[in-house]
C-alpha cells in the first residue's frame, strides 16, 4: 500500500510543488491549507490530491485534521512542514501581532503538526519529518527578525527531534531554499528582486519550487534512512553553511 504523506501549505507554491512530486513518487498525498479556497480546489482539479483546511497556528485544529487524514488516507508516514507566512518590517516597526504571527506559524506551527503524529510514527518505527526553513534563518535578514527568529527556531528543533527519533526509525531533516519563484517572493517589490536580489545568486535566477520539491523526495525516501537531523541548502550559491 502506497504511504501516506501530509504537506502543509500543500496546495500553493513550493508547497503545491512538493505535494506533486510526492504523487509522482508513488505517495498517497493529502495537502493542507489555511484559507485559499479557490487555489485549493484547482489544485485538487489539476492533481487529484486531497486538501485539509485548517491552521497549523492552532493545535486542536492540527490534532482533528491529522486524525482525520489518517482515517481517510492512512497513517501518516511523510510530514512535510512547508507552511510559512511573512509579516515584514524593520524590528522599530514590528508590532506584536507581527511578530506573534509569524512565531506562530512558522515555528509553533512545526511543533504544532509534529507532535501528533509523532507517537504513531515510533510506534510503527518508521517516519519521515522535512521542515522547510528559510535561507534567512540561517543568515537573518533585515526586515525580518520575526521570520528569521522562526526559520532558525526550526533548525534547532529538527536537530533536537531527530536525536529524539533516530532509535524508532524516524528521521528529522530540514531544507533552508533561497529565494524561489512563488507568490511570496513575487510579493516583494519589482525593482529590489531585479537590482538587488537576483545579482546577489550566483547562479543568476530565482529557485523553482520542483528544485526544492525534489530534496524533498529525497529525503522522504527509505534510502535517506542514515541522514537526519541534517540541512539541505537549495540557495543557488548564495549562502553556505
Ligand atoms: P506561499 O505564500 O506561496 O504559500 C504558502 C502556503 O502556506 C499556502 O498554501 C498557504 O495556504 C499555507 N499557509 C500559510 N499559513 C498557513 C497556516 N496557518 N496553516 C496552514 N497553511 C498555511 O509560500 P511559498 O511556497 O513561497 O513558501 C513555502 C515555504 O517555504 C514557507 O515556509 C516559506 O517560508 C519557505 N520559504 C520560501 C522561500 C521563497 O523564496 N518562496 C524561500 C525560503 C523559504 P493558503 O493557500 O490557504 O493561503
Amino acid at each position: 500500500m502506497a504511504k501516506v504523506a501530509l504537506v502543509t501549505g500543500g496546495s500553493r507554491g513550493i508547497g503545491a510543488a512538493i505535494s506533486k512530486a510526492l504523487q509522482a513518487a508513488g505517495y498517497t498525498v493529502a495537502a493542507n491549507y489555511a484559507g485559499n479556497d479557490d487555489a485549493a480546489r484547482a489544485f485538487t482539479d489539476e492533481t487529484g490530491i486531497k486538501t485539509y483546511k485548517w491552521s497549523v497556528a492552532d493545535y486542536d485544529a492540527c490534532t482533528a485534521g491529522i486524525a482525520q487524514v489518517e482515517e481517510e488516507l492512512g497513517p501518516i508516514a511523510v510530514l512535510v512542514n512547508n507552511a510559512g507566512i511573512t509579516r515584514d518590517a524593520m524590528f522599530h516597526k514590528m508590532t506584536p501581532a507581527q511578530w506573534k504571527e509569524v512565531i506562530d506559524t512558522n515555528l509553533t506551527g512545526v511543533f504544532n503538526m509534529t507532535h501528533p503524529v509523532w507517537s504513531g510514527m515510533r510506534d510503527r518505527k518508521f517516519g519521515r519529518i522535512v521542515n522547510i526553513s528559510s535561507i534567512n534563518g540561517q543568515k537573518g535578514q533585515a526586515g525580518q527578525a520575526n521570520y528569521s527568529a522562526a526559520k532558525a527556531g526550526d533548525l534547532g528543533f529538527t536537530k533536537a527531534l531527530a536525536q529524539e527519533g533516530a532509535r524508532a526509525g524516524i528521521t528529522v531533516n530540514a531544507i533552508c531554499p533561497g529565494y524561489i519563484g512563488t507568490e511570496m517572493v513575487r510579493a516583494i517589490d519589482e525593482k529590489v528582486l531585479n537590482e538587488r536580489i537576483i545579482p546577489q545568486i550566483p547562479v543568476g535566477r530565482l529557485g523553482e519550487p520542483e528544485e526544492i520539491a525534489r530534496c524533498v523526495v529525497f529525503l522522504a525516501s527509505e534510502d535517506a534512512g542514515f541522514i537526519t537531523g541534517s540541512t539541505i541548502t537549495a540557495n543557488g550559491g548564495q549562502f553556505f553553511v
